[in-house]
């Protein structure tokens, strides 16, 4: 019934009431791991062509036919679930394999009694095993007869199979075993999306007898792929082969911060059970008391029906959208702050969001009289049902990933608050939380979580041992029938949550509380003074800091200035530049966010990976070796000069310095300075900030003494130094731990940074991320490093690390360290010079 060559209306091969796939009793099938489709009962003992076309598979074992229909769609019919294992008993084929076969024409017959009698359903499918090329719509979903219309099929690509590139292309193969930690659940999954994409021809994974297509998130993990489990490959298209190298590649390496993220946390026994206390398991550590508040899930409303099925698609895309955006917000900002497993999970979610199974699941159930809420709704459950069936706790864990999607996109569609309001200081108890709500909660200042359910090795308690937050999970559902207001014990180290602790119990844990809280109130008033050397040297302990308000929290934590100001903050987010008026005044806030310490402003460090919508910059085969940093005032000098205009307005001048990111060469520099006076004269600015530049590249440590003669002062990048030294990408998930900014080599560039620096009198700080590692000061320090500029919370124990180091020893044994042949050996090192307390 071949209405054109792209549409095609399939009809029903059997007899009998239709499902939808979702609803099929087999995680497989259901989470559309085998490609779209739809099911059916069957009440009749012959299955036959749903449309004209030629056989292209029969199965060994007789319960299975595949056809390739005239627009190119390959059907696979398959009879009842597991009925492989039946091995051809009951079943008759009719056809053979290159046959030619017409609508309603007889495949197999087969013996309805002895086959139901046998086999776990007779639940029958029919399934568009290269939807990727296709589009199905179902006509109906209640019962159909013998060649009644079933489906609707359109092909999305141009022509179907006959001049798409994919189907054009060549198809290579490679097999490969699967190094990621727990298979392939959610962040490597989305990592291979990640990497298929950057391709234009389509790729699939093949495991265990079935497919799924790279772009779905969903549909990799309905594989229920395991460690160590050896994967075939496919990509068609043009760049076939670069495309498989690189699936290839990203499937047999193991993603260093999973690794980390999983260790820390060893999974506890279960303690005997005790009056008064619920047991637990412990997702991230921490001893607190107070208030327990209890956190609902969110209600649906009752669907009325009678909708306006058009609204309703679109009233979906919107709410997507929305939640879509906000994800990428917190993306920003987790890159930003180069937090990697906040960036790692929400990019998964991100690629959930986007994920075919699920829009296609919740579009079709709009089709059917479902409001938009029930629909995303049930598309949501039904994957969360799939992951949780395919006998893998990583797996079932990652659901609460999709209901974290469920509750944001309802949130948006009913219009609620994506906020609750909750004390500082209380415990929270939910049934489970998501990835979002622990986000929001860590920020509210709350004491601890505690979850009915969830797993240790979940993203939100990866997330809660990032925040600190002590948390525990699997406290079983007593925890829900917990008033809200009692003084309780969350015990996370001891997995006990004790819900009517003594009076007893309860000062000691204050006590141990405000102990600790005391330690850190003696830290914080030694973090307001200087910190000097044993033998008075002061080093400056500044932060690094992405807004006015991070300024503020620095500045409390005894912060001596800001370090690094990232302007990108200012950047991202938004669908235009911010202007010269919005440009002066957050820059501003942080200088008067900081009293009357110094802040040094970085220029927009754009390009490269961090692209803006409203900037385009053309496409790079290498883009982290292209246009970034300083060098976009080659590409767009307009926007630099704007920066440049906005930084010269701020007040006062002499406590805003500025800084260059990824100069290479002196003349930079000096373009820059030409620009800041001549935009001074325009603007009738007499004062001058001070101007220096980020040692970020090996040419520029290289160069430090020249550089040092016209910048006032350096400041080494040790991420992106490491990055250009080591030339491992420091986004690179397989290489992130020997992206060690200790390694020797780095050393020397630090080394002949502060060499050259100091031919001219020249101050060299460290904003990288190795100045907050504790290991790293007294190196640091004895290279000659004067400043360090840190996470806002580090403040206090850098200060105090600093406090107890000798300049001159530090010098003599790190210079030992220069002759090193490794990062390891230099932690090695400095783990016996100067040990951790
Ligand atoms: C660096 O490269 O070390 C640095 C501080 O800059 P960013 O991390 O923003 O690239
Ligand atoms: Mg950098």
């Amino acid at each position: 019934m071949s209405k054109n060559n792209k549409e095609l209306i399939l009809s029903a091969p059997l007899s009998g009431p239709v499902l939808t796939l979702a609803s099929v009793p087999d995680a497989v099938f259901a989470s559309g791991a085998m490609g779209d489709g739809i099911a059916i009962d069957p009440l009749n003992d012959t299955l036959h062509a749903p449309c004209d076309g030629e056989v292209i598979h029969v199965a060994r074992t007789g319960h299975a036919v595949t056809l390739r229909a005239d627009n190119g769609a390959e059907l696979l019919l398959h009879l009842g679930l597991d009925t492989v294992e039946l091995q051809g008993d009951g079943f008759s084929m009719l056809v053979k394999v290159g046959a030619r076969v017409s609508n309603g024409q007889p495949l197999l017959r087969y013996d309805l009694d002895k086959v139901a009698r046998r086999c776990k359903s007779l639940v029958s499918l029919l399934v568009i095993t290269n939807g990727e090329h296709f589009q199905a719509r179902p006509i109906t979903l209640k019962g159909v007869n013998v060649g009644e219309p079933l489906m609707h099929l359109i092909a999305t690509t141009p022509g179907g199979t006959q001049d798409s590139e994919q189907d054009g292309g060549i198809e290579v193969r490679g097999q490969i075993r699967i190094a990621h930690r727990g298979g392939l659940h959610a962040r490597p999954a989305a990592l291979v999306r990640q990497t298929a994409r950057r391709f234009k021809s389509r790729s699939h994974l093949h495991f265990d007898g079935r497919s799924a297509a790279c772009d779905s998130v969903m549909g990799l993990m309905g594989l229920a792929i395991a460690e160590q489990a050896e994967v075939h490959v496919s990509c068609r298209g043009s760049d076939a082969e670069a495309a498989l190298q690189a699936l290839l590649a990203t499937l047999s390496t193991a993603l260093a911060e999973e690794t980390q993220a999983a260790a820390p946390v060893a999974r506890p026994q279960r303690h005997p059970a005790e009056d008064g206390v619920l047991q637990g398991v412990l997702a991230a550590p921490g001893l607190v008391a107070g208030p327990l508040v209890r956190l609902g899930a969110i209600e649906l409303p009752d669907d009325v029906g009678g909708h306006d099925i058009q609204a309703q698609h679109q009233r979906l895309e919107l709410a997507l959208e929305q939640v879509s955006d906000e994800i990428r917000c917190t993306l920003d900002h987790a890159r930003i702050r180069g937090d990697h497993n906040e960036e790692a999970i929400f990019d998964a979610h991100l690629a959930l969001l986007e994920d075919p199974i699920l829009l296609d699941a919740a579009h079709l159930a709009i089709d059917q009289g479902h409001g938009a809420p029930h629909a995303w709704s049930q598309s949501i459950e039904a994957q969360c049902q799939v992951l949780q069936q395919l006998g893998s706790a990583l797996l079932a864990e990652r659901a609460n990933d999709l209901r974290d999607l469920r509750q944001r996109v309802l949130r948006a569609l009913l219009g609620e608050a994506c906020s609750f309001d909750v004390a500082a200081g209380s415990i929270v108890a939910a049934q489970e939380l998501t990835p979002s709500d622990l986000l929001q909660l860590s920020a509210q200042g709350v004491a601890g979580v505690c979850m009915a359910e969830g797993g240790a090795t979940s993203h939100v308690a990866i997330l809660a041992r990032g925040k600190g937050l002590p948390c525990l999970v699997a406290l079983g559902p007593q925890l829900l029938t917990q008033a809200s207001g009692q003084t309780v014990v969350l015990d996370a180290d001891g997995g006990r949550l004790e819900l009517a602790p003594t009076a007893e119990r309860l000062a000691r844990v204050q006590q141990a509380q405000s102990q600790h809280a005391a330690r850190r109130a003696r830290q914080q008033i030694l973090a307001h003074t200087p910190a000097r050397t044993l033998d008075d040297v002061h080093i400056e302990v500044a932060a690094n800091v992405a807004s006015s308000t991070e300024a503020a929290q620095a500045l409390a934590n005894g912060a001596d200035g800001v370090g690094l100001l990232r302007t990108e903050f200012l950047f991202v987010d938004r669908h235009t530049a911010p202007d010269e008026a919005e440009q002066c005044q957050a820059y501003q806030a942080v200088l008067d966010a900081m009293g009357d310490k110094p802040v040094i402003i970085r220029t927009i460090d754009v390009g490269g990976d961090k692209q803006l919508d409203y900037l385009p910059l053309p496409a790079e085969a290498n883009p982290v070796l292209g246009l970034r940093g300083i060098r976009l005032a080659q590409a767009r000098p307009e926007l630099l000069d704007q920066q440049l205009r906005a930084l010269l307005q701020t007040r006062p001048l002499e406590r805003c310095r500025i800084l260059l990111p990824m100069v290479t060469e002196v003349d930079e520099l000096l373009h820059i300075r030409q620009r800041l006076d001549a935009l001074a004269a325009e603007l009738g600015v007499k004062e001058r900030p001070q101007l220096g530049v980020m040692i970020e590249v090996p040419a520029a440590a290289l160069l430090a003494e020249q550089l040092a003669e016209h910048a006032d002062f350096l400041s080494i990048g040790t991420n992106d130094l490491s990055q250009y030294t080591l030339a491992m990408d420091r986004d690179h998930a397989g290489l992130a731990a020997r992206v060690d900014a200790l390694h020797p080599a780095l050393l020397r560039l630090i080394a002949q940074t502060c060499t050259g620096a100091a031919k001219h009198g020249r101050g060299v700080g460290v904003c990288g991320a190795l100045a907050s590692d504790p290991l790293a000061t007294p190196v640091l320090v004895g290279l000659g490093v004067r400043e360090l500029s840190v996470s806002p919370s580090q403040i206090g124990e850098i200060k105090a690390r600093v406090r107890h180091l000798d300049t001159v020893k530090c010098a003599c044994l790190s210079a030992e360290l220069l002759n090193l042949g490794s990062a390891a050996a230099v932690r090695r090192a400095c783990h016996q010079h100067w040990p951790l307390g």
